[in-house]
């Protein structure tokens, strides 16, 4: 990274502080996620929130303030890293310098207070017990969306927080049309001779060893060349990845003795995102242009992984000799093909992490009308079952029969993050569109019957890892892509791939 500004130099340093304090608010985040003792949360809650508060210090210094405020006034004398840096801490200087520091505080406690009360609610599947926590979660959105400011819908500056620029209009004219496309899919894959509703693989009568998944999680991530020198992998009750230094990204997993599948789809996921922190120039370690530039562009990452490779029929008939060296006794005598249509089995269900690739951006687009609904006060917390039920029957044509399968499944909310869903689909149409372009350079299917991806990640590294937060996510997929963000890539992938496998 060039940077010869002294303006901008002084800022980087500065700069650094906050970035370590970020760091080390993660390490607690990781570690209340994966092994705090519950009685030790009220003590977390605080730490975390002291950490919040110092780095909120940050921000406002005043000296810090000044540096920024000249830098903006010459960009015109700055590089394009230089430019790029100072558009990012003005991104983020904006939500400090807005919002005020007792809202900031209050919703880093309010959080870590929900986040264990959501997941004793989401046991007992209590949501009376939750309710209380959703709804100051909520007025605490509603307050840091007033105080950033929006031009049509308070839920478009929390959107913003997540993808830079996304509103309620943009996301609809996308979701909109969106909706009845899967939908059709999804009819026509049901409606194919070689559907299959259940697999005789996946029953609880069968017993697949926690500890051969988590072997096979191991090959699956060395496979795709994540760096255990640089990270390492956990289990927690919702799988995530954290970034603690651009040489410290661990993931997490979790592991069902009834189904090989999850622990597998989680490890490509996961793997996916910690390849994209692992992939970025070193040079920005530590400065505003490290990290993945948005959650959309995150997802991306994740999804192809996942969906483009862990779901990729050549890719599996590669896998099946592993994955029958395992699971002898389950997978011994499954042909390559039975497995294919395994891993892209299609059903509607109530859990959106076990979601299929089509009905899966049903589960998202239900989730962002909700959200819309509680910031804007059109839903209150107490109808908010009711609500929900009403929407995946609407969508999905099934209802959850208790709200841990319903509305409490998620840990967003709880965790204080409102208008993160939609980036969630919008990362599957961004999948799509990248590997779109990758495959007019690379023989993808060639490449995955041989088990080969380093070319494939390569490809990725120059193309968007490397960059971290150069360019932002409209400015880099005209530049991988050659267009902005299309829709249409998303439903051809799935249409080819779901004709072949299901002979539509
Ligand atoms: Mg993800």
């Amino acid at each position: 990274m060039k940077v010869t500004n002294p303006t901008v130099k002084k800022l980087l340093e500065k700069y650094r502080e906050i970035s370590l304090l970020g760091n080390i608010s993660a390490v607690l985040d990781w570690d209340l996620n994966v092994n705090l003792p519950p009685k030790a949360s009220q003590a977390r809650s605080e730490q975390s929130a002291y950490l919040t508060s110092l780095i909120t210090d940050k921000w406002l210094n005043p000296e810090f303030k000044s540096l920024l405020e000249q830098a903006n006034s010459h960009l015109d004398l700055l590089n394009e890293e230089e430019v790029s840096t100072i558009r990012s801490l003005n991104r983020s200087a904006r939500f400090y310098h807005k919002v005020p520091k007792e809202v900031i505080v209050e919703l880093t406690k309010t959080s870590s207070e929900s986040l264990i009360a959501w997941q004793k609610a989401r046991k007992e599947n209590k949501f009376k017990d939750f309710a209380p926590f959703l709804k100051r979660i909520i007025k605490l959105n509603q307050l840091i969306a007033q105080h950033l400011g929006y031009k049509d819908n308070p839920y478009d500056a929390l959107l913003d927080m997540f993808e830079q620029g996304l509103t309620v209009k943009k996301v609809r004219s996308i979701f909109v049309p969106l909706q009845p496309k899967l939908t059709n899919l999804l009819m026509k894959i049901k409606r194919s001779k070689q559907y299959l509703p259940e697999s005789n693989l996946v029953d609880e009568q069968l017993n697949y060893s926690v500890d051969h998944q988590k072997q096979v999680a191991l090959f699956a991530l060395k496979k795709i060349n994540y760096d255990f020198e640089a990270g390492r992998i956990d289990t927690s009750a919702h799988p995530f990845t954290i970034e603690l230094d651009a040489n410290d990204v661990r993931i997490t997993s979790r592991y069902k003795t009834n189904d090989f599948r999850e622990s597998f789809t989680i490890a490509m996921h996961e793997g996916g995102h910690a390849l994209y922190e692992q992939g970025i120039s070193p040079e920005y370690s530590g400065t505003p242009l490290s990290g993945g530039v948005s959650f959309s562009i995150h997802e991306s990452q994740s999804r192809f992984w996942e969906n483009h490779i862990g779901r990729n029929p050549e890719f599996i008939n590669w896998l099946t000799p592993t994955l029958q060296a395992f699971y002898p006794e389950q997978l011994g005598q499954v042909s390559g093909d039975k497995l294919i249509k395994l891993f892209n089995h299609v059903k509607p269900s109530c859990i959106r992490v076990e979601a299929d690739e089509i009905t899966y951006g049903l589960h998202i687009i239900l989730r962002f009308e909700i959200e819309d609904e509680l910031i804007n006060g059109r839903l209150k917390v107490e109808n908010l079952p009711k609500a929900w039920n009403a929407k995946m029957k609407k969508y999905l044509g099934i209802e959850p029969k208790t709200d841990n399968q319903g509305c409490l499944q998620d840990v967003h909310w709880a965790h204080g993050s409102f208008g993160y869903f939609p980036s969630y689909l919008l990362g599957n149409l961004y999948a799509a569109q990248f590997c779109n372009a990758l495959e007019k350079e690379i023989n993808v299917e060639e490449l995955l019957s041989r088990g080969e991806l380093g070319t494939i990640l390569s490809w990725l590294r120059t193309n968007i890892h490397q960059h971290g937060s150069l360019y932002w996510p409209d400015e880099l997929v005209k530049r991988v892509t050659g267009e902005k963000l299309n829709p249409k890539y998303f439903i051809k992938y799935l249409k080819e791939k779901y004709s072949r496998i299901y002979s539509l």
